[in-house]
């Protein structure tokens, strides 16, 4: 499959019916989950692989990584109308990961969770409760080698620091994307959003 062919597919991923501004539920732009899960694609850390997608809200990245032939998928949220629209999401494409609702930053997740080959997930950035993005970053590195994630564009200093002795920072895809208005304090129709994709890999 194609990057574009990707990215058509998940723009028909349907978004959060009442997203939550303390949670930080904003779905991945298409463009951006489609970046992020491709590069993860010809990095060989997709096809054939376990994935777990930490956070996965409405599922776009749980599925996309279906779509690009994940042996396995297993999806996580705190919320459970948000993996309950997930599912809805993956029946819409006719993939079928697995959702769980859970914290990430519940001390049994890992273990719950199992060892995977990659981690895919785009955090909150930890703009509404601080070091919010922290356990995402902590369970991660616990289960997996590989993780791709989204974070804020000028947060790399911080996950260089914060993952120093764990992982090193292998690539990072900056660019910028619209976003869609999510909340009421969003002033525009579309802004626009700079992101880091960042692949680390555990030491
Ligand atoms: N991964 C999705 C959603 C990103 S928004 C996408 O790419 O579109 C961040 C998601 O993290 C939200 O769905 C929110 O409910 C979830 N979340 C926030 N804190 C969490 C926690 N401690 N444990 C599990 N999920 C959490």
């Amino acid at each position: 499959m194609k990057l574009r062919e990707l990215e058509m597919l998940l723009e028909r991923v349907g978004t959060f019916s009442s997203p939550s501004p303390f949670l930080e539920q904003y779905q991945t732009p298409a463009p951006v989950a489609a970046r992020l899960l491709y590069h993860a694609y010809m990095n060989r850390d997709v096809s054939g692989k376990t994935i777990c997608d930490l956070g996965c809200g409405t599922g776009i990245l749980s599925v996309g990584a279906c779509l690009l032939g994940a042996a396995s998928v297993t999806g996580v949220d705190l919320d459970p109308a948000a993996t309950g629209e997930a599912k809805r999401n993956a029946t819409l494409l006719g993939v079928e990961p697995v959702f769980l609702s859970g914290d990430v930053g519940d001390p049994g997740m890992a273990d719950l969770l199992g060892p995977s080959d990659t981690v895919v997930m785009n955090p909150p950035f930890g703009a509404q409760r601080r070091h919010a993005d922290r356990p995402f970053i902590d369970l991660s590195l616990r289960i997996a080698d590989s993780v791709y994630a989204v974070f804020n564009a000028g947060s790399l200093r911080f996950v260089r620091e914060y993952i120093r002795g764990r992982a090193r920072v292998e690539e990072v895809v900056s660019g910028t994307f619209p976003l869609k208005r999510t909340f009421c304090f969003h002033r525009r129709e579309v802004s626009e959003i700079r992101v880091e994709i960042v692949h680390l890999r555990r030491s």
